[in-house]
């Protein structure tokens, strides 16, 4: 790394807090360094009141882009110059591109999703996914999914705050898209039940699996599956939670947050360099 970084590298950086458990700047520096690029990225956690000092910095210091997460991923529009499709639909952001002094704003979130399933063999094109959950996650893979051409989504979400953005993404995707998307309270489980029947994926795009809510799952039990069922969940830590062991052990074929995870940042990769990510060198690290 010493001899790697010299007076003409280039920075690329990540803005968030907490951020110190990313694995973001090892999945790129692995990539920069495989391919030989004279690019470094790194991490920054960035306090709430120091947000504006820090973009603006990084604008004058003419970085080559840089990764947004969480709680910025929305307030970073206001900075941007130029939106992608994905940031108009999504309504936030979470990789920036310097284009001669221009922010562009992009959102690789459901691009990644997307990618890891098809990293993982499972085409949903023309067909149908359940989604639970309706926050910054889900709204990034269920306007990727309708963008890239499933057919139906169906939207689970609990009586909380995030029900009116499941409303919203609902009308922005029946407006905007060929797809056809319908929403449901989570609490309804007759309908969860239907609904999953007719899906080819079922999606937890909620934290229930993580953190304080580890162990748990919004899926009580076996009655709600089919064997040919495909389940994934954003969730990567722990690598399978509580609804993938159970819908693995049931026979369903599953997905972890890991390949959403990679493929957001290969995604990045490419805007920032023009170059894919060399996938198996950074699996390895990761
Ligand atoms: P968010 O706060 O924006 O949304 C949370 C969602 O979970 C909401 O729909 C909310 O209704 C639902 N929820 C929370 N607690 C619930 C409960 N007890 N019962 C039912 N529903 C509940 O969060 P987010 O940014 O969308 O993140 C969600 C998860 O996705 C996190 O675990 C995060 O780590 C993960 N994530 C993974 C990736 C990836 O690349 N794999 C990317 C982004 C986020």
């Amino acid at each position: 790394m010493a001899q790697r970084i010299t007076g003409h590298t280039e920075m690329i950086g990540l803005i968030a807090t907490p951020i110190r458990h990313s694995k973001s700047p090892m999945m790129h520096n692995t990539a920069f360094e495989a391919l030989g690029l004279d690019y470094v990225y790194l991490a920054f956690d960035v306090a709430q009141e120091q947000l504006d000092a820090v973009v603006k910095g990084l604008r004058a210091m003419e970085v080559r882009g840089f990764n947004v997460s969480m709680p910025y991923k929305t307030e970073i529009l206001n900075y941007l110059d130029e939106i992608d499709s994905s940031v108009k639909l999504i309504g936030s952001c979470n990789t920036v591109v310097n284009e001669s002094g221009k922010f562009y704003g992009y959102n690789t979130d459901g691009m990644g999703y997307m990618a890891g399933l098809k990293d993982n063999g499972f085409d949903p094109v023309g067909k149908k996914l359940t989604v639970l959950g309706s926050g910054g996650a889900a709204t990034a893979i269920v306007m990727q999914a309708a963008l890239d051409g499933v057919a139906e989504i169906s939207i689970f979400n609990g009586n909380d705050p995030f029900f009116a953005r499941a409303e919203h993404n609902a009308q922005v995707i029946n407006e905007n898209t060929g797809c056809k998307a319908v929403v449901y309270r989570l609490e309804d489980t007759q309908r969860l039940k239907q609904e999953i029947s007719e899906s080819y994926i079922l999606a937890n795009a909620t934290n229930v699996g993580m953190g304080a809510l580890e162990g748990q799952k919004l899926i009580p039990d076996t009655s709600y599956l089919y064997p040919e069922l495909i389940v994934t969940d954003v969730v990567y830590s722990p690598a399978e939670t509580a609804l993938l062991k159970m819908t693995k052990e049931y026979g369903c074929r599953t997905m972890n947050g890991l390949p959403m995870m990679l493929y957001q940042g290969a995604a990045a990769f490419k805007l920032w360099t023009g170059k894919d990510m060399p996938i198996d060198a950074v699996k390895a690290v990761i």
